[in-house]
């Protein structure tokens, strides 16, 4: 393909550390088109184009690309249309005005935006054909509305039987969410699907409705799936797609949504109509999106799934980042296969496609690149750190705000074919990971993680940038100022040190009372059963003590930290009581919801906050002989109590001294501070 020629010669142009351009902050279009056409050899960047009063956590920068004058193609020309010729010199044509810099209402106050081209803008179809999705209609900055996105895909599905519709629930404000269930049967219904021997891929847009890339991205392949000649994708794997995950979001529209981040024009919310953040709720499932698609997680079964957003933070040249868990996870067999198989694979072919791949990107210091990456392993509150636990390979992508929408809705379509190539290819050895996951019952189980640097750096694919004393916030801002630096053995930190490590219980035990725990754990498809009549057990009990909870709100909840210590108990449990076992491929998932020093466990979100409150006193007038009466009714404790007296601060407190006795008394509530929750060994 001649554009991949072109490419090509662009990336080598870049390693050379001087081929680029940049249309930085100009208003002038024209001027740059001036600049990049007239140009035989590539204009090197002018850091004083370089505007910006952002912080550096809040604005990165956009990374050059395979961005040569050479490749002088027309970006918003459809596929038939390029047709650049690679061995002609670049002077022999003129080159087109290429992306504007003012395309978007916050290019004016962003970093410098560098032209890209790259081969995979051959995927688009030309404005006015008949099957052009909203996207290419508009030369690749627009994304279309709820309401013309389902239209569109509608109109596509009644072109074939392979394209199928479900509704997965209603969200709060009454809009369906939709999953398209592309197969080459044509199936409609999950028992079919698990029928169909096929591995079946999950991909979602929009859980941050402004991070729609994948939307748009795979309204083109499916349409080159149904209408064009990519139809083979389908011959060994089955392709679940929700166009828009957080629909309420995704219709509070507008261009100021997300101002770190180029296009599309008109970008949906963050968060949900409820102001909740749905990449926090994978764990605690509070909102009705997300119960619908832990339902659908459950229902259809699919053994990859893939979650797509849109990061900012710092600058740099990778275009799409993507990660999942880490090898010291819950899931390793699935973590290799997405290191060893997937991942050379997908790099491959966005390379190949004129993008630049990278591993997920957050710095341990936005203003101080040199200080590092920092490797995370994320908890269950999130996509990738829930895939992990419940053992469904789980790939967060975070495509870089600062490249125009264009370019990440085209690096996103070319992940997502090769994904769904490399699925169909490697269909035995993904579901024998998964399966070797689901199965393996480590007897350890890590709750948190400690950071350590890596053996070996990360030779990182920067952008350049001064630290300038800024007369507005009086302090140093970071001015990336467009030009690529390649930053060799960068240090990595990554979260692979286990810190707080539980033993894994054969069983927990819940009391039925609890019944919105009960209810968020069979959202989660966990297994359960009750207990038929009255049942006498030896058993653990967390006591716990200094809780501290949290001052502000966060997403909803009062969350709470506590001291646990793991007491043994004999009790008698009431018939109904519901028994979890973890002997079951969601038994990981279970002790990660269930116990106490969990991050995302349901006692730190605050479901189990009443057991906090003490709701028996006892008056004065009544401890006092009661005191007396236990002393004289044991010996042992007067020695006890004269110990205790030996604490000068306890012995000048009354209320101490008396509430000594009353917690030692039958009187005193059994339950106060007792985790609910027992565990068997
Ligand atoms: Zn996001």
């Amino acid at each position: 393909m001649r554009l991949f020629s072109l490419s090509v010669i662009a990336i080598a142009c870049l390693s050379a550390g001087s081929l680029y351009t940049v249309d930085a902050v100009a208003n002038d279009a024209k001027t740059l088109a001036q600049a990049s056409t007239d140009l035989p050899t590539p204009m090197p960047v002018a850091a004083t184009q370089t505007v910006t009063d952002k912080t550096p956590a809040e604005t990165p920068a956009t990374a050059p690309q395979d961005v040569s004058p050479a490749a002088n193609t027309q970006a918003t020309e459809p596929a038939a249309n390029i047709a650049t010729d690679a061995t002609t010199a670049p002077e022999a044509q003129p080159a087109p005005i290429p992306e504007r810099a003012n395309t978007f209402v916050n290019d004016a106050i962003l970093p410098p935006s560098i032209t890209w081209h790259g081969a995979s803008e051959s995927l688009m179809l030309s404005v006015d054909n008949q099957w052009a999705t909203p996207f290419e209609q508009s030369s690749g900055i627009e994304s279309p509305s709820y309401e013309a996105t389902i239209a569109w895909l509608d109109t596509l599905a009644g072109e074939t039987d392979k394209l199928q519709k479900v509704s997965l629930g209603k969200s709060p404000q009454g809009r369906d969410i939709w999953m398209y269930i592309a197969s080459s049967e044509g199936i409609n219904e999950s028992a079919r699907l698990k029928q169909n021997t096929k591995p079946t891929v999950l991909v979602q847009a929009g859980i941050h409705a402004g991070e729609i890339d994948r939307k748009d991205a795979g309204m083109m392949l499916l349409r080159d799936i149904i209408k064009g000649d990519k139809s083979a994708l389908l011959d060994k794997t089955n392709l679940l797609f929700v166009p828009m995950f957080s629909v309420d979001a995704h219709e509070r529209s507008g261009e100021f949504n997300r101002v770190n981040q180029r296009g599309p024009v008109n970008m949906g919310w963050r968060t949900t109509a409820n102001n909740l953040n749905l990449n926090r709720d994978y764990a605690k499932a509070d909102t009705l999106e997300m119960q619908h698609m832990l339902r659908a997680i459950n229902v259809w079964q699919p053994d990859l799934y893939i979650d797509v957003h849109v990061t900012d933070g710092i600058d740099y040249q990778y275009d799409v980042t993507f990660g999942y868990n880490l090898a010291q996870g819950l899931s390793p067999a699935s973590y290799r296969w997405l290191e060893n198989s997937y991942r050379p694979a997908v790099e491959a072919a966005l390379t190949e496609q004129g993008h630049i791949p990278g591993p997920l990107i957050f710095a341990v210091d936005n203003a101080d690149i040199t200080k590092g990456i920092s490797l995370w392993n994320p908890s269950p509150r999130f996509s990738n750190g829930y895939g992990d636990a419940r053992h469904l390979p789980t790939i967060l992508i975070e495509n870089h705000s600062l490249k125009p929408f264009k370019q990440r809705v085209l690096g996103t379509y070319v992940m997502l074919e090769q994904t769904l190539k490399t699925v169909g290819e490697q269909a035995t050895k993904l579901k024998s990971a998964i399966q070797e996951d689901k199965y393996r019952a480590s007897p350890l189980i890590t709750l948190t993680w400690k950071s350590a640097p890596l053996a070996k750096g990360w030779d990182f694919k920067g952008i350049d940038y001064q630290l300038e004393k800024s007369p507005i916030s009086g302090t140093e801002v970071v001015r990336w100022n467009g030009q690529p630096k390649l930053y060799p053995n960068l240090p990595v930190l990554a979260e692979t040190v286990p810190d707080i490590k539980v033993t894994r219980p054969s069983a927990y035990y819940i009391p039925a009372q609890w019944t919105q725990v009960i209810d968020r754990l069979n959202i989660h498809g966990i297994r359960m059963t009750r207990l038929t009549k009255p049942t006498e057990l030896k058993l653990q009990q967390y006591k716990l003590s200094n809780p501290v909870f949290n001052t502000k709100d966060f997403e909803g909840h009062q969350t709470v930290k506590a001291e646990s210590e793991l007491t043994k108990v004999s009790t008698t449990l009431p018939a109904g009581t519901i028994k979890i076992s973890t002997d079951q491929p969601l038994g990981d998932l279970a002790v990660l919801l269930l116990e106490p020093q969990s991050p995302d466990s349901l006692l730190q979100w605050g479901f189990f906050n009443p057991i906090f409150t003490r709701t028996e006193y006892i008056e004065d007038y009544a401890v006092e002989p009661l005191a007396a009466k236990m002393l004289k009714d044991d010996p042992k404790l007067q020695a006890e109590f004269d110990k205790a007296l030996t604490n000068a601060e306890f012995a000048a407190d009354p209320e101490a001294r008396l509430r000594w006795f009353y917690e030692r008394s039958p009187y005193y509530d059994n339950r106060y501070l007792k985790y609910p929750v027992y565990r068997s060994r």
